[in-house]
């Protein structure tokens, strides 16, 4: 993908600040932080987001963020982690190339990755079970 800015990121055709490279992936320092030492895993192929990345790349990419997130909960240090990984402009996707958010979090950092809890009805529990019934039937 000629204008995508990740591509460009992941292939070092622009520089970043990388924490951890191998032959898939780039993992880079966020440039909008929200919290400190916020990084990026950016697959060097393009995909999208998660419905197009093959199973066996995103089983590696989580395979990265567990090498990442283990090492450097003690160097930096944190008191926990938050993975995300956004699909779509609903979600708050803004890059439409494939990417994990590995998010440190401190105590009381009041980063806001969070919600807050609704209530599953019996209505919507039926609705949902019903609309991925293909799931238990190909599985
Ligand atoms: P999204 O909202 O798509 O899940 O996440 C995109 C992330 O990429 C944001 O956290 C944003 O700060 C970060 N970002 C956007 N452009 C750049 C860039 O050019 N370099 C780096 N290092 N991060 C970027
Ligand atoms: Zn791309």
């Amino acid at each position: 993908m000629s204008d995508c800015i990740f591509c460009k990121i992941a292939a070092g055709e622009i520089p970043s600040a990388t924490l951890y490279e191998d032959d898939d992936f780039r993992v880079i320092l966020d440039l909008g932080p929200a919290t400190r030492g916020h990084a990026l895993i950016l697959p060097k192929q393009h995909y999208a987001n998660l419905y197009e990345i093959p199973d066996e790349l995103a089983a590696k990419a989580i395979q990265t963020a567990k090498k990442v997130t283990t090492v450097m909960k003690d160097a930096l240090p944190c008191d926990g982690y938050n993975i995300v990984q956004n699909n779509g402009e609903a979600a708050g996707q803004t890059v439409f190339h494939f990417h994990i958010h590995l998010i440190p979090r401190y105590r009381d950092d009041h980063a806001g990755v969070s919600w807050k809890p609704g209530t599953l009805t019996d209505e919507d529990r039926d609705a949902i079970l019903e609309a991925g019934k293909s799931l238990r039937e190909n599985s």
